[in-house]
């Protein structure tokens, strides 16, 4: 199954694709952890993305769709279960991704705007495992402390509240027009994006099956 997560900054594509990766097998295709990799590891590019990722606009498709194929042609060879979270993030990034990779279905994660920002300032994560948390909503047992496996957490430079504003509104501006495109083809499935863990991992079960 080739699924795609669309939804705003703070929808929890991230928290859901953890849960299709460990319960599921699914093979994780994110943009955002892809640049932030070459960020921290100060690879090629990683200051051209930087002045992109840290004003809350988009990185250039161009640029995108190149990482992108890079990382879908290796993980296809190996994978047949893929999910893409945070990628198509414009028309034309759909349109590029339409040539090189069939998409099963599109789960859109409708999120109300106030709880996206509480989601978005309230985020915590372990650089080393990947699990994200909430101080509001799913702390850790051990403040700051990841439960698995005792790392410190850290909170993205993105995170903060004017950047967050800007994110919000780009996705507002540009990708919100990929819901239309998706139900325009047919494989669209909008699912409230604040429900409970419980309700949530059941939806994704019966879309699954
Ligand atoms: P979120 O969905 O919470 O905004 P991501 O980790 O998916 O977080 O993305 C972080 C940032 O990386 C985005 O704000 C944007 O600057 C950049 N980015 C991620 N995916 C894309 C994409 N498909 N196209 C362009 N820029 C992207």
């Amino acid at each position: 199954m080739k699924l795609l997560l669309l939804g705003a900054p703070g929808s929890g594509k991230g928290t859901l694709s953890e849960y299709l990766i460990s319960k599921h097998n699914f093979a994780h295709v994110s943009t955002g952890n892809i640049f932030r990799k070459v960020i921290d590891e100060n690879l090629e590019y990683a200051d051209e993305l930087k002045s992109y990722i840290l004003k809350g606009l988009l990185v250039p498709n161009d640029l995108t769709n190149k990482i992108v194929k890079q990382e879908l042609g290796e993980l296809t060879k190996k994978y047949t279960n893929i999910v893409m979270d945070g990628y198509p993030r414009t028309i034309e990034q759909a349109e590029f991704l339409k040539n090189i990779f069939t998409i099963d279905k599109v789960i859109y994660l409708n999120v109300d705007s106030d709880l996206l920002v509480k989601r978005l300032t309230g985020r915590r994560m372990c650089n080393k495992c990947k699990k994200i948390y909430n101080i509001y909503f799913s702390p850790p047992k051990k403040d700051g402390v990841c439960d698995n496996d005792g790392e410190l957490l850290f909170q993205r430079k993105d995170d903060d509240l004017s950047i967050i504003q800007e994110r919000i509104q780009t996705y507002n501006q540009t990708t919100f027009l990929l819901i239309d495109y998706y139900k325009d083809k047919g494989n669209l499935i909008e699912v409230d994006g604040a429900l409970s863990t419980e309700e949530l991992h059941e939806k994704i079960n019966s879309i699954l099956r």
